[in-house]
């Protein structure tokens, strides 16, 4: 079962980046071909009652594999990156962290109104990140059809802030 293929194989690193948290580390799913194929399977087979117009991922790691996602559902690929990386035209969103703040952006021409858009990104903790991602999709007139995760930490309750942009929210592994 791929759930426990990911869980098995993903490396649990203590105290990273800071003490207290426990990084989930899928560096060690790069290096397993045959496993990445599964993923990127698994996570289409889950959205084929969408009906999806383009796949946003996540600055960084949620481009490993949205872009392959994005290729086996032959959709447009579009990154959200952090503030200052994207060198045309952009739209921002902030949000809170635990300390501070920080910012996403996405090119103001990268989506247009009433595509339906999925959301990648390799890991949902308490879904601050997704929201600021959604609400860009907002900004530019699109609607957010779902997320994909690999890996949500389920007990952060990150989903119930994903509820009242769509109740479409998939992840192949749950902590
Ligand atoms: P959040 O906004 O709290 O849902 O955090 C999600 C983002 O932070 C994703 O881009 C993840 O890659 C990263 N992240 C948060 N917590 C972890 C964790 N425990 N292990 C790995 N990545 C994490």
């Amino acid at each position: 079962m791929i759930e426990t293929k990911i869980k098995q194989t993903v490396r649990d690193v203590n105290d990273f980046p800071k003490a207290g948290i426990v990084f989930k580390d899928i560096t060690p799913i790069l290096k397993d071909a045959g496993l990445c194929r599964e993923i990127i399977e698994a996570l289409a087979a889950q959205l084929s009652e969408l009906k999806i117009d383009v796949v946003a991922g996540i600055e960084s790691r949620g481009f490993l594999f949205g872009m392959s996602l994005a290729h086996l559902l032959n959709v447009p690929f579009v990154p959200i990156r952090k503030a200052g990386k994207l060198p045309y035209k952009t739209i921002q969103q902030s949000y809170d962290l635990e300390y501070g703040s920080a910012t996403l952006e996405v090119h103001e021409d990268a989506i247009l109104p009433g595509q339906r858009v999925l959301i990648h990104d390799d890991l949902l903790a308490t879904g601050g990140t997704v929201v600021a991602a959604s609400r860009l999709i907002e900004q530019l007139g699109a609607v957010v059809e779902g997320y994909s995760f690999i890996i949500a930490l389920a007990f952060l309750n990150g989903n119930e802030r994903l509820k009242v942009f769509s109740p479409n929210n998939f992840a192949l592994a749950s902590y």
